[in-house]
């Protein structure tokens, strides 16, 4: 990770007159110095720590609200935040941490979009959960998509959501004996498809069956929300290998 460098004036602008070492020290040190030191530990970590650390003294005047929306621009989500003030609030205190919360709920306090929107609705829709995002396999994934574990036993079952547009790059799911995987639609409307043959149409209810070593890819419809539960049907060494993305000349041609 490259350096980058902080520039920082809040010293300067504020006191470089009445306290011209200390706006030295927060400007050139702990901004110039310190915070850029982020080839070492991120500007996300480094927010995490501050914020962390003010609460716990119970600062809570415009440093911390400085620092929130600091560590907001630095990648921190509404969720994330009121994980980390919630973790906080064992150690440092809970009146510090309904202090602080008052001060996060404004920054982080943007309206849902029309994409949050249209999951919530899309979940309402669905009888199992929409999941996490589903960050472990997102390279492999042209756009966002979602996933809840059903089942760990007898049978590994999730249930995949993808949102409009959203299709898992080329795969195959190996396997010496047995194995290959199942598709039970749920919601929405997606399509599977095999290589070498025409794409097909996953309403809730349509099961596909995916033989082992069979290279294909599946996902939501250009236009739909979807939603499939996926079985992976147990074998011998089992693998799955990730392919190319399915290009939009390809999944252009679905509707
Ligand atoms: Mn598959």
């Amino acid at each position: 990770m490259a350096q980058q460098k902080i520039i920082q004036t809040a010293g300067r602008d504020a006191l470089g007159e009445f306290a011209p070492e200390f706006a030295r020290l927060n400007d050139d040190v702990l901004f110039g110095e310190e915070w850029s030191r982020n080839d070492l530990l991120s500007l996300r970590d480094r927010s995490v720590v501050t914020v962390t650390a003010l609460i716990s003294q119970g600062i809570t005047d415009s440093s911390l609200l400085h620092h929130l929306q600091n560590a907001k621009q630095n990648g921190i989500t509404r969720t994330e935040i009121a994980e980390i003030i919630t973790h906080a609030a064992f150690y440092a205190g809970w009146p510090k941490a309904w202090a602080a919360f008052r001060l996060a709920k404004d920054v982080w306090n943007e309206e849902p979009t029309d994409s949050d929107d249209a999951k919530a609705e899309f979940e309402r829709e669905m009888i199992f959960p929409i999941g996490e995002p589903n960050t472990a396999y997102a390279q492999y994934f042209t756009g966002k998509s979602y996933l809840a574990p059903i089942s760990s036993e007898q049978v590994t079952v999730a249930n995949v959501t993808f949102e409009p547009g959203c299709r898992n790059n080329w795969h195959i799911h190996k396997a010496s004996s047995g194995g290959g995987q199942m598709l039970i639609g749920v919601a929405g409307r997606g399509w599977y498809q095999q290589e070498g043959q025409e794409a097909v149409e996953i309403l809730p209810g349509t099961v596909i069956h995916i033989p082992a070593n069979v290279k294909h890819w599946h996902g939501a419809a250009s236009d739909s929300w979807f939603a499939h539960l996926a079985f992976s049907v147990p074998g011998e060494e089992t693998q799955n290998v990730w392919l190319e993305p399915v290009t939009d000349e390809v999944y252009g041609k679905l509707d």
